[in-house]
């Protein structure tokens, strides 16, 4: 930490603190979701840490992304969401990781690459209950589980994706009897995965893969939000009648006004024209100046601070300087706001308020 004019705080207490409380919810496995870099929070740390403590199957969304835990010495299973495209069988399979299929052609792709290297192909399937995006149709899953098998892969798992949780609770409850009715069908020996984080925080289940509550961004069951955004301002002035800040100018001073500028902008992930507050190094929230630059974000204070001072930028609540406040200003989901931390900042995760491990910086 010291040494960064700008960095993320990870807390890996509430990190696991909303995992136990998943894990209590849910009567089977909670799958930890890693893709797009666990969501802005760093997915290497977070699958070392979870690793450490027993977690053994993850799931991202890319060869990239499943690469990067492999070559940062993570061994669990790493599942591959969405469906595998035949040109990427390979890369799966040299890696070790999961592949989630889909279609015949990349089942085919899968087990003749694998024949070809030598391994063992395998897979979970995925079975289409109603979101339209990826899957086997759920009515001809054990024709598609058949079919996959009879090329030589080994199905692990099957499972489908909630299109609705949180929105419409009556089409979730279509989507689990049809999951429901393929279980049936194609019987014990694998391992069934439905429920994401709404569908497991509203009506409970069996086993799950969870991102967004495990990161602790929704409000409302107990879960804590596990990443703060912290900056020491590069400068501190004073501001006389009439200066004017900013792109466009588009804040006017009255006069007298201090103003520190944060080396933090909407290229860190800071939602342009959606972050008002910034909390200043006491906790209490200081207005944001104008517009927030590419690389800078510019912050009125009642009085003078040093360049040692730490603001906290965005807050590990539900607050007005929290992820949800931003992504609510903004007009859309806090996935889209997550995603967008960017990976130049270096983060720090703590445990019990100790230094555990830090990446990039
Ligand atoms: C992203 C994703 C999840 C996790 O969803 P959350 O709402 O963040 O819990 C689960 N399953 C699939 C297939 C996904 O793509």
């Amino acid at each position: 930490m010291e040494g960064w004019r700008a960095w993320i705080e990870v807390d890996l207490d509430a990190l696991w603190a909303n995992y136990l409380l998943l894990k209590a919810r849910a009567q089977g496995e909670v799958i930890p979701v890693l893709k797009a870099d666990a969501y802005g929070h760093g997915a290497l740390s977070i699958a070392r840490f979870l690793e450490e403590r027993g977690v053994g199957r993850f799931a991202v969304a890319t060869i990239a992304e499943g690469r990067a835990l492999r070559e940062g010495g993570v061994w669990g299973e790493v599942l591959l969401l969405g469906s595998l495209h035949p040109l990427e069988a390979e890369a799966a399979l040299r890696w070790g990781l999961t592949p989630t299929l889909s279609t015949l052609e990349a089942a085919r792709a899968l087990a003749e690459r694998a024949r070809a290297l030598g391994l063992t192909p395998r897979a979970h399937l995925k079975v289409d209950t109603g979101m339209n995006r990826v899957g086997f149709p759920w009515e001809e899953a054990l024709a598609a589980l058949r079919a996959v098998e009879a090329l030589g892969v080994r199905v692990e798992g099957v499972y489908s994706h909630l299109a609705t949780a949180g929105e419409d609770e009556a089409f979730v409850e279509v989507q689990r009897g049809r999951f429901q009715r393929v279980r049936e069908a194609l019987g014990p020996g694998y391992f069934y995965h439905l429920e994401n984080s709404y569908g497991l925080l509203l009506h409970g289940g069996e086993n799950a893969r969870v991102g967004l509550a495990l990161y602790g961004l929704v409000p409302g069951f107990g879960l804590r939000p596990v990443l703060r955004l912290l900056a020491r301002p590069t400068l501190v002035k004073r501001l006389k009648a009439g200066d004017r800040v900013g792109y466009g100018g588009a804040f006017v001073a009255q006069g007298g006004e201090w103003l520190a500028t944060l080396p933090v902008g909407y290229a860190d992930g800071l939602p342009r024209g959606a972050v008002a507050f910034v909390r200043g190094p006491g906790g209490e929230p200081f207005r944001v100046a104008g517009r927030i630059s590419m690389d800078q974000t510019t912050v009125l204070l009642p009085g003078p601070v040093d360049l040692w001072a730490v603001f906290e930028v965005l807050s590990p609540d539900f607050g007005p300087t929290g992820l949800l406040a931003w992504a609510e200003a903004r007009g859309t989901i806090p996935y889209e706001v997550a995603v967008h931390l960017s990976r130049r900042l270096p983060r720090v995760y703590l445990l019990e308020g100790v230094e555990w491990a830090r990446a990039g910086g």
